[in-house]
């Protein structure tokens, strides 16, 4: 496969040429610079110019638009947020964690309406997750969990413990003890969401160049080979790809995701499976592994696991890493072992997403530079990156509203240690987690030492 469909299974089969719009022809001025074509980037982008069509908003992009974690993701539109409710809750009072976790609650609910308005058919399926428990010790998981979530404010219509029975009957994989259900999802395509995005952006007169890096970030100002673009904001969303910058290596920490997609499945084996309101699946393990029945019928899965790169480098061979894949396959065979002792597998890829030191996914904007940013979404960002871009864009247009006083606006996280604390950091606790769920799977017992971890965390 030629050009940029080789990059997930998602881009390979889009009905479009995937072929990069102009480059930037030299300097030029605008109102904002939007550096970055994913998702965070084209939200920001969309909302600014749908609030003010006056706006002169150009997005500069080093490949396509999609050519990051937007074009190549487990297409789970969650309400998730990297940082749990009950850690929201220590940080910034229950209140406000609340309404943090409402705003992403509506936020499923804006990027489905948003889509279908502009005509973005990205096979969007809003049939909620269902979180497997196999085995005691996720069990228990499960019901913290819940137990958790009810304590700070939400109700069983937000998430709910499910017996054995109620799991298999939505998602029937070996072994299953119980679950958790949430409504607050949809299973998209995620590089169709992506593109449409781009397509409709343009719509509403924003200039995208792609293959045009930036090569400096500042105030004022983004550099490209090609020209400046002169700016009073200047946004930067880059994610996992941020450490290229100059001056932010120590920013996020990229980390690697990586995903296998079945063929087809038949309708038989569909009906051992189940997943009929295409609900995105996972189970309370550790490392974290996530799934979707994709509209054509396959099963796309993914899960962390690979190895952070030292300084935090960020390489197209890093996509791909056949450990990974194989365990990958094993995971989805475990699962669901209609699918055979040797898992069909036709497509396998990967990407890097960002996470902030403290874990936590923060938008802001610096009034005194102009420099503005989101992203540390880990690995929820494809609804987070729409709650960003809707607070960029008031936040950049000077509107106060309860999305800029949300406690992720503003918050700086610390950056990261340099080398080598970080690789050694990063890489022990996924030994820690991955040992850790060897451990439960034999003895069915909850590991302390990544209970420690998690705390350690701040999760
Ligand atoms: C395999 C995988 C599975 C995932 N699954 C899920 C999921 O199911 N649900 C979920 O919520 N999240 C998931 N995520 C995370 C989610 O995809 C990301 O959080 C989200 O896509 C981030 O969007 P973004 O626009 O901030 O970054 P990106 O999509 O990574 O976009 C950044 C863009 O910046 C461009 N760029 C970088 N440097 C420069 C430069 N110097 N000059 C110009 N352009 C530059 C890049 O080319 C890229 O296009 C997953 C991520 C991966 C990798």
């Amino acid at each position: 496969m030629t050009g940029y469909r080789h990059l997930s299974y998602w881009l390979s089969g889009l009905d479009e040429p995937l072929t990069p719009r102009p480059g930037l022809p030299g300097d030029t001025d605008a109102d904002v610079a939007i550096v970055g074509a994913g998702y965070t980037g084209l939200w920001t982008a969309y909302y600014l110019a749908r609030a003010d069509p006056t706006l002169r908003v150009v997005v500069l992009e080093r490949e396509i638009a999609g050519y990051g974690a937007s074009g190549r993701n487990g297409g789970w539109c969650s309400a998730l947020f990297p940082t749990s409710l009950p850690a929201l809750a220590r940080r910034h009072g229950r209140d406000r964690a609340l309404a943090m976790q409402r705003a992403m609650h509506d936020t499923v609910g804006e990027v489905g309406r948003v889509a279908a308005a502009e005509g973005i058919d990205c096979d969007w399926r809003a049939g909620g997750t269902v979180t497997l428990a196999r085995g005691e010790a996720q069990l228990q998981r499960a019901r913290a969990e819940v137990a958790q979530a009810h304590v700070h404010g939400l109700t069983d219509d937000d998430l709910r413990l499910l017996d054995a029975g109620e799991a298999a009957a939505r998602c029937n994989a070996e072994g299953v003890r119980g679950g958790t259900y949430t409504p607050h999802c949809a299973a998209v395509h995620p590089a169709k969401l992506v593109r449409g995005l781009a397509r409709a952006v343009e719509r509403r007169g924003v200039r995208i160049h792609e293959r045009t890096a930036v090569t400096a970030l500042r105030p004022g100002a983004a550099v490209t080979a090609a020209g400046v673009v002169r700016a009073p904001v200047v946004v930067r969303a880059t994610e996992g790809y941020t450490p290229g910058l100059p001056g932010r290596r120590r920013v996020v920490a990229p980390v690697y995701s990586l995903m296998v997609a079945t063929p087809p499945l038949p309708e038989e084996t569909w009906a051992r499976i189940g997943l009929a309101q295409r609900e995105t699946f996972s189970d309370h393990r550790h490392v974290i592994v996530y799934g979707q029945r994709t509209a054509d019928g396959r099963l796309a899965f993914g899960g962390r696991g690979a190895p952070y790169h030292y300084a935090s480098r960020v390489r197209p061979d890093f996509d791909r890493e056949p450990r990974v894949f194989a365990a990958l396959r094993r995971a989805l065979g475990e699962l669901f072992p209609v699918l055979g002792p040797d898992v069909p597998v036709t497509h396998a890829w990967g990407g890097p997403l960002g996470v902030a030191r403290d874990w936590a996914a923060s938008a802001g904007l610096d009034r005194r530079t102009g420099l503005a940013w989101a992203g540390g979404y880990v690995g929820d960002g494809v609804g987070t990156s729409n709650l960003a871009g809707r607070t960029l864009a008031d936040l950049i247009r000077g509107v106060e509203s309860d999305l800029t006083a949300l406690p992720w606006v503003g918050h700086r996280s610390p950056r990261w240690e340099p080398e080598p604390l970080r690789w050694l950091a990063m890489n022990a606790g996924l030994k820690i987690m991955s040992s850790a769920d060897r451990t439960e799977h034999r003895t069915h017992r909850p590991s302390r030492r990544a209970e420690a971890f998690t705390r350690y965390l701040g999760h």
